[in-house]
Formats: structure tokens, C-alpha cells, sequence
């Protein structure tokens, strides 16, 4: 991984990380980033699932979380993958209080936090597209009034 890969790679996490912090309400958390640029053995969750780019050590107590992040990992990720799996990471957060150490809970907790980054994600999609169909009408509103405006005055 280059120097420019690296840098590049760390101001999109950190701009994700700015934005889904804002909109999943974490902002009263604690959250460290720790960037390996070297491979880092992500821990792998029960189900082997994770694809080995980030994993999160939550604290719901004290509203701490440390989220390592493999970045040779995430280098031939699209942005998009790269975002859901910080809205994972981020999820685990939201519930940390509900977490069990059992293997069995664990794949439960995986599902949950999946099905719900999904639900975000489609929220999030949703909204945008909805705000952007809200500004073309405005847009096409005030056109036609000032249309409208123009030809009274001819
Ligand atoms: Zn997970």
C-alpha cells in the first residue's frame, strides 16, 4: 500500500466515519480509530462471515469504542462496501449492551447488526433520493411561477 493509497484511503473512512457518526446519534461516544497499515489479524466473529477489515471493541458502559481497521484490506473494496462496513462496525455500537459472549448470541448479534446496517443504509438511500425528487419540484415550482409572473406582466 503507497503513501497516497494510504492517506487517500484514511480521509474516506474518516469522512464516512464524520457523517454516519452524525446521522446513527454516536456523537456522545468515545470512538478511536486505529488505522494498521500493515495486515492486522481482525478477529474473526463465530459464522466467519467478517471479511477481515474492521472489527469494533465497544464499551456500552462508558460509551467507548475502539474500532481497528485493516487497511490493505479494505484497498480493493468499493466506497460503498467500505461505508456499510463502518455503519456495521457503528451498529455494533448501538447494541453493545445486548452483547453475550456465547458463540450462539454472537451469530445472533451478527444478523441483527446486519439486518439493521441494511435498514440504515435503505433509510439513508431513501432520504437523499426523496430530498433531491422534494429540491427538483421545489425547483420546478418556483420556474413555473416565474413564468407565470413574466408572462402577467407581458
Ligand atoms: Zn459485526
Amino acid at each position: 500500500m503507497s503513501d497516497a493509497e494510504y492517506r487517500a484511503l484514511k480521509r474516506s473512512i474518516k469522512r464516512v466515519h464524520d457523517r454516519w457518526l452524525r446521522i446513527m446519534h454516536l456523537e456522545s461516544w468515545d470512538m478511536l480509530l486505529i488505522f494498521h497499515r500493515d495486515d492486522y489479524p481482525i478477529p474473526q466473529e463465530p459464522g466467519g462471515s467478517n471479511v477481515g477489515s474492521m472489527y469494533i471493541d465497544a464499551d456500552w458502559r462508558y460509551l467507548l469504542a475502539t474500532i481497528h481497521i485493516n487497511m490493505p484490506a479494505l484497498l480493493g473494496l468499493s466506497d460503498e462496501r467500505i461505508e456499510q462496513n463502518i455503519v456495521h462496525e457503528f451498529t455494533h455500537c448501538l447494541v453493545s449492551e445486548m452483547h453475550r459472549s456465547d458463540p450462539e448470541s454472537r451469530d445472533h448479534e451478527e444478523r441483527v447488526v446486519t439486518m439493521l446496517t441494511l435498514a440504515l443504509n435503505r433509510a439513508y438511500d431513501t432520504g437523499w433520493n426523496d430530498g433531491k425528487a422534494d429540491l427538483r419540484r421545489k425547483q420546478r415550482e418556483a420556474a413555473k411561477e416565474t413564468k407565470a409572473a413574466q408572462a402577467a406582466k407581458e
